[in-house]
């Protein structure tokens, strides 16, 4: 049975995150553009942290987090949708009560000091694996872990980390003698953070490590199983980044086709026009098969089934759309949509990264034609 149907539970649940992307958020777009262009982030973290509270009186806590830590549980196909519904506007925002995935793992003491307070939103993790030498290529790295005593002495340089700058711990992969390992440092344990200026509003950060003396009760996991610990954190929503695409190009196509329809040329709608009309056209199109492509990944995750394949290609195929949507959505506002009066060269800059951040187009393709060529997937239909 193939059935596109939404159960009543997701429906009410995307609807409601939509009047609060419509109530709540999109009224914040002005400001959030004036503020980035002047240099500030566009929304403070008192700001956010004021919305999520507002959001968790109607129980929006924790999207994906498991109910006994306070969250809301919701399937993958559910959480998609949420995401489509904030990437409905540009406005930097995420319910709070989540953690990171492989912070579960912590013991009992790790627990209590890292994924407790980071699901509160009262301490704030990043993620280091790339390094100046190391990015696609994540087994190359080379932050050594050096074993002294009950202590760990860690030497080397993370970069590109998301929230490097402003996170109280990190979760970083060093090389022990035994193989890679994570490590949950603290910010006074020693390590130090540069923002790196990006042409989006993301500013990830370079973190040095210089003799940072990390305990050995700190090691996540066991000594020696941080790669394995890493690629669960890659893999842990591949199918989200491209859901909240899904938003953006809805929004995107939306803006194009109000100003087909309201900018005249030669004396007829743009609208009017077969050039305009196949840009909306293929648009259209694209985002549906978008839109297809996520929720078979995200029916997979929820299914329990192996979704590796379905997520890479979801990632791939909407950062390569969105890429494509967002800028005919920019040529069919001429000279407008280059401007900073619009945020469509704002969203023409965020749409970039996601051919980039937690794989890149390359290395997608690189996985899905493996998994085709050594037989692991099938070419033909195997649902
Ligand atoms: C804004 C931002 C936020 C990020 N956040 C984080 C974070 O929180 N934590 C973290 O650890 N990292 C983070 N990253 C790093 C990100 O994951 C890497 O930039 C990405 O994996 C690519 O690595 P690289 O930049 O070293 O490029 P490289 O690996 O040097 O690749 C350069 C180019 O070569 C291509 N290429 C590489 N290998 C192959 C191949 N075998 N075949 C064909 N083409 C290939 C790539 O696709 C790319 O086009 C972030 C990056 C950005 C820009």
């Amino acid at each position: 049975m193939v059935d596109f149907a939404l159960s009543d539970e997701q429906r009410a649940v995307r609807d409601w995150v939509r009047t609060f992307v419509q109530r709540e958020l999109v009224p914040l777009e002005p400001e959030v553009l004036r503020r980035e262009r002047s240099g500030e982030p566009g929304i403070s973290r008192e700001e956010a942290r004021a919305l999520q509270f507002k959001a968790r009186e109607s129980g929006f806590w924790g999207i994906l987090t498991p109910e006994e830590y306070g969250g809301m549980g919701l399937g993958a196909i559910t959480a998609s949708l949420v995401e489509g519904e904030l990437g409905r506007t540009f406005v930097p925002f995420r319910f709070g009560g989540s953690a990171d995935n492989i912070l579960f793992h912590g013991n009992s003491r790790q627990k209590e000091q890292y994924l407790l307070p980071t699901i509160e939103g009262e301490r704030i993790s990043c993620f280091a694996i790339t390094e100046p030498g190391a990015g696609s290529d994540a087994r190359a790295i080379r932050t050594s872990a050096r074993r002294d005593g009950d202590d760990w002495v860690i030497n080397g340089e993370k970069t590109f980390i998301t929230q490097g700058n402003e996170a109280d711990f990190v979760m970083v992969f060093a090389v022990a003698d035994e193989g890679v390992t994570c490590f949950l440092v603290d910010r006074d344990m020693g390590w130090k953070s540069e923002p790196i200026q990006t042409m989006g509003q993301w500013g990830p950060a370079a973190l040095v490590f210089d003799d940072v003396r990390v305990p050995a009760e700190n090691v996540l996991g066991e000594v020696g199983g941080g790669f394995a610990l890493a690629l669960q954190w890659i893999g842990q929503g591949r199918y989200l980044l491209p859901s909240r695409a899904i938003g953006s190009c809805e929004r995107l196509i939306e803006m194009a086709v109000a100003q087909a329809n309201s900018r005249t040329t030669f004396g007829e709608p743009l609208a009017e026009r077969q050039a305009i009309q196949w840009m909306i056209a293929d648009s259209a199109v694209e985002l549906q098969a978008l839109r297809l492509l996520v929720l078979h990944a995200a029916w997979q995750v929820e299914a329990g089934q192996d979704s590796r394949q379905a997520q890479s290609m979801a990632k791939l195929y909407g950062g390569v759309k969105a890429n494509e949507i967002v800028d005919r959505v920019l040529q069919i506002h001429g000279g407008m949509g280059y401007t900073r009066e619009l945020p469509i060269e704002r969203w023409y800059r965020e749409l970039r990264l996601l051919r980039i951040y937690e794989g890149t187009d390359e290395i997608q393709r690189r996985t899905i034609a493996r998994n085709i060529l050594k037989g692991h997937v099938p070419v033909a239909a195997d649902f």
